[in-house]
C-alpha cells in the first residue's frame, strides 16, 4: 500500500501549481527573498505540531545572508555613501560575505572580504571564484584589534571609495527582515504563526522579524536558540553576557556580545542546543525529509522540535533553513571531523552512509 507521503509525490498538480513564481523576477536584486515556506510532514507529524521552514538556501546566492547583503549595500547607497567603482568591505563567517560578492558583480563594485580563519572552505572557495578579495584572519575575541571585523573596519578607513557595511551593527541588516522576512511568515501563514525561533550570528534576521510579527500579535513565541561557546542563551534567560561551554560546529551563528541588530529585540526565551542534536537533525532532514542543509538549520529545527513539546498541539511553529550542506562538505559531511569533535559515536547508524 502507498504511504500518505507516496500518494503526495505521485500527485500530478504538482508542475502546474507556479503560482509562487509567477511573475518575472528583475536582476540578482528582485531574486532575493519571498522564499517558499515549507511543512515537514514527518517532523510535523511526530511533534503534533505544524514545523514550517522558511527555505533561505533558495536565495540566489545560497543563503538567508542575500537580504541581509542587499539591505547593507541598498543603506549605503541611500546615504550617498557609495559612489562608482566603489569597494565593499565586510567582516563575515561567509555568507553575508557571498551576497555582497553577487550584489558587487551585479552594480561593477569591488568587493574585499575579511573573515576567521575556522570557516569552512567551501565559503572561501565561493568567494574567490565570485571576485571577491578573501584574507583570512586568526580567531579572535572582539576586544581584539586583530578581530577580522575591525580589520575590515580598517580597511575601509584606509582605502579610497571604500565602504565597510558593518552587519553585526548597523540595523539596516534587522531593518531588512523587518520588512522583507517578518511580512512574508505572517503573510505566508496567514498570521496563524504561534512560535518563530532560531539561531543568530548578527541577530538580524531574528530581531527583524520578530520585531515585525510582535507588532502583529504580542502572543507569538520568539526564542532564541544558541549553539555551544556563545553568551547569548545566558543574556537572554539572566541578563549576563556568560558564555556557554564548548566551541560548535555550526557555522555563522553564536555569539560572544550583544550586537547593535540583537539589542532590545523582543526575544521571549532562549534555548541551548548541543552539536549533536543539531548535527542528528542535519542528518534527520537528509535522510528521511529529503532536505539537504547545513548545520545552523539543523539547529533550528532542532530548536523548533524541543519547543514543540511545550506548545498545544496544532501549533505553528516557524523556523529557517539559512543554506544548503553543499558548503560544508569538509565538517558536518566529514567522518574524520565529526569523530574528532565527539560527534561520531552517537550519530545514529543509519546515517553513517551519508559520510565519508
Ligand atoms: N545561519 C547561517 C548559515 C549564517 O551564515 C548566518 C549568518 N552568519 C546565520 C544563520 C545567522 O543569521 P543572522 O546574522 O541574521 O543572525
Amino acid at each position: 500500500m502507498l504511504s500518505k507521503t507516496m500518494r503526495y509525490y505521485g500527485q500530478r498538480s504538482l508542475s502546474t501549481d507556479v503560482s509562487a513564481y509567477a511573475r518575472i523576477l528583475e536582476g540578482f536584486r528582485g531574486s532575493i527573498g519571498n522564499t517558499p515556506l515549507i511543512r515537514l510532514p514527518k517532523l510535523s507529524q511526530e511533534t503534533g505540531c505544524n514545523i514550517l521552514v522558511k527555505a533561505e538556501y533558495l536565495n540566489p546566492g545560497g543563503s538567508i545572508k542575500d537580504r541581509a547583503a542587499l539591505f547593507l549595500i541598498k543603506d549605503a547607497l541611500d546615504k550617498n555613501l557609495i559612489k562608482s567603482g566603489a569597494t565593499i568591505v565586510e567582516g563575515t563567517a561567509g555568507n553575508t560575505g557571498i551576497g555582497l560578492a553577487h550584489i558587487c558583480n551585479a552594480l561593477g563594485f569591488k568587493c574585499v572580504i575579511f573573515m576567521p580563519d575556522n570557516q569552512s572552505k567551501e565559503k572561501i572557495d565561493i568567494l574567490r571564484v565570485l571576485g571577491a578579495e578573501v584574507t583570512t584572519v586568526p580567531v579572535v575575541p572582539i576586544t581584539d584589534p586583530n578581530n577580522y571585523n575591525h580589520h575590515a573596519k580598517r580597511y575601509a578607513e584606509q582605502h579610497e571609495n571604500s565602504v565597510w557595511t558593518n552587519q553585526f551593527d548597523n540595523r539596516a541588516n534587522r531593518d531588512g527582515h523587518y520588512s522583507t522576512t517578518g511580512p512574508e511568515v505572517w503573510t505566508q501563514t496567514n498570521g496563524k504563526v504561534n512560535a518563530f525561533v532560531m539561531s543568530t550570528g548578527t541577530g538580524g534576521t531574528l530581531a527583524g522579524t520578530c520585531m515585525y510579527l510582535k507588532e502583529k500579535n504580542s502572543k507569538i513565541r520568539t526564542v532564541l536558540a544558541d549553539p555551544p561557546g556563545s553568551v547569548l542563551y545566558h543574556y537572554i534567560k539572566s541578563g549576563k553576557l556568560e558564555r556557554t561551554d564548548g566551541s560548535s560546529i555550526t557555522e555563522g551563528i553564536g555569539q560572544g556580545r550583544l550586537t547593535q541588530n540583537l539589542k532590545d529585540a523582543p526575544i521571549d526565551e532562549s534555548l541551548f542546543i548541543k552539536d549533536q542534536d543539531s548535527v542528528n537533525m542535519v542528518f534527520k532532514l537528509l535522510c528521511e525529509e529529503g532536505f539537504f542543509i547545513g548545520a545552523s538549520s539543523g539547529l533550528n529545527v532542532a530548536a523548533a522540535v524541543e519547543i514543540s513539546k511545550s506548545m498545544p498541539k496544532g501549533s505553528t511553529i516557524v523556523t529557517t533553513i539559512c543554506d544548503n550542506g553543499q558548503k560544508y562538505f569538509n565538517r558536518l559531511f566529514n567522518k574524520n571531523e565529526l569523530s574528532k569533535r565527539g560527534l561520531l559515536d552517537q550519530l545514529p547508524e543509519q546515517y553513517h552512509k551519508n559520510i565519508f
